[in-house]
């Protein structure tokens, strides 16, 4: 059993609150993506883990045990980092051999792990070479072999991706993911790529300035952010905001338009002023012939600067078009210019009217960036 436990973990650099009482718990196999802006406090929470760093409050514990104060050689952990720090005069079987060395493994034992680990990152036949006759995405294979090598009890990676360029990244990327899964090892990874940690990970743990925003799976977090902060950080957002009303069982947010559009129920604590997101990808074509002769009751989209534009004719054709409209409702609650949770198929035509995505509208307190709405 490894699983990875913060409890209310700080680190202070003077004046700098890098990590900010932060809790959280891995579970054992889990992979988990550390996700933040620069300066987010990634690598210090990482560092922490790692035990490169010493918290200035709060506690780690790996595998149930207490670390907080545990020297980094003493924590079994696999560390890769984004530059791969290999050591350049030896060759890639003495870089993975080196751990084990540490450890002063018997050579028979050494030779046999060493074998494996390259094996398991297809590298058995580069195990003469120097890190200098290996491409970026080879070299940081051998640096993941290096960091499993001894079999730590969890891996750590840092941005391991962030010097490789796209091709070599895809690659390398499958790459962690395979091992990962076959050796079944707890996996923190950092990174500020979204669509690495939407595509990789069990888990999402968004920072920002040094305290969680969000954890969740990659799912809720993309179309269930808690805040507009995750909502923006994670890709293309349209943002709706106004007032949110309940009536019964049905929830809406009134715009500042005077539309009201309906959306699924939010947490109970949620009132008032709120924001909901849409993603691009939530926005269906419609069309309606009845509509489509009144410009003035049609639905219109509003660009992120506020205009309005004509949908018969910028009409958003696919995913990418949509991105960084909104939409606005001046037709009314009613009709195709409603949101509905499920597109009305017209039966006399098959065609598709309104637009999807109100049961996917995740709503939070709240409208400025950095502003969390539900608080944690
Ligand atoms: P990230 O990895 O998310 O980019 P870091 O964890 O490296 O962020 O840094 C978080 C914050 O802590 C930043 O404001 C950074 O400048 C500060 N910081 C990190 N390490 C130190 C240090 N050794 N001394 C002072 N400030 C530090
Ligand atoms: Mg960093």
């Amino acid at each position: 059993m490894t699983t990875v436990e913060l409890n209310q973990v700080s680190k202070h650099y003077g004046p700098i609150h890098a990590v900010d009482r932060i809790s959280l718990r891995v579970e054992t196999g889990e992979y988990a993506t550390i996700l933040g802006p620069s300066g987010s406090g990634k690598t210090t929470m990482l560092s922490l883990i790692a035990g490169i760093a010493a918290p200035t409050a709060g506690s780690i514990l790996i595998g149930g045990r207490d670390v907080t104060w545990l020297p980094a050689a003493q924590r079994n952990v696999g560390l890769v980092f984004q530059s791969y720090a290999l050591f350049p005069h030896m060759t890639v079987f003495d870089n993975v051999a080196f751990p084990m060395r540490v450890r002063r493994t018997r050579q028979v034992e050494l030779r046999h792990r060493v074998d494996e680990a390259l094996a398991l990152v297809r590298l058995e036949a580069f195990a003469g070479r120097k890190p200098h006759q290996l491409s970026g995405g080879q070299q940081q294979r051998v640096a993941l072999a290096r960091a499993v090598v001894f079999k730590p009890d969890i891996l750590l990676l840092d941005e391991p991706l962030g010097a490789l360029d796209r091709k070599l990244r895809e690659e390398v990327r499958g790459e962690i993911h395979q091992l990962q899964r076959r050796l079944g090892i707890t996996t923190i990874m950092v990174t500020h790529d979204q669509d690495e940690a939407l595509s990789l990970s069990d888990r999402i743990v968004v920072l920002h300035g040094g305290r969680v925003q969000q954890i969740d799976t990659p799912i809720n977090a993309y179309h269930r952010p808690n805040s507009r902060f995750v909502a923006d950080f994670l890709g293309l957002a349209n943002f709706l905001e106004g007032s949110l009303e309940r009536s019964g069982g049905d929830c809406a947010i009134r715009l500042a338009s005077g539309e009201a559009v309906p959306c699924a129920a939010p947490a109970a604590d949620v009132a008032g002023r709120v924001c909901g997101v849409l993603r691009p990808e939530d926005i269906h074509q419609w069309r309606c012939a009845r509509h489509a002769r009144r410009p003035d009751r049609r639905s219109r989209l509003l660009r992120r600067d506020g205009s309005l534009c004509d949908r018969a004719r910028e009409r958003p054709a696919h995913r990418g078009a949509c991105a960084g409209l909104a939409l606005a409702f001046p037709g009314g609650g009613r009709g195709p210019s409603r949101l509905g949770a499920r597109p009305d198929l017209d039966p006399a035509t098959g065609e598709r009217r309104g637009v999807t995505g109100a049961s996917r509208l995740a709503l939070f307190q709240g409208a400025s960036i950095g502003e969390t709405a539900v608080s944690p």
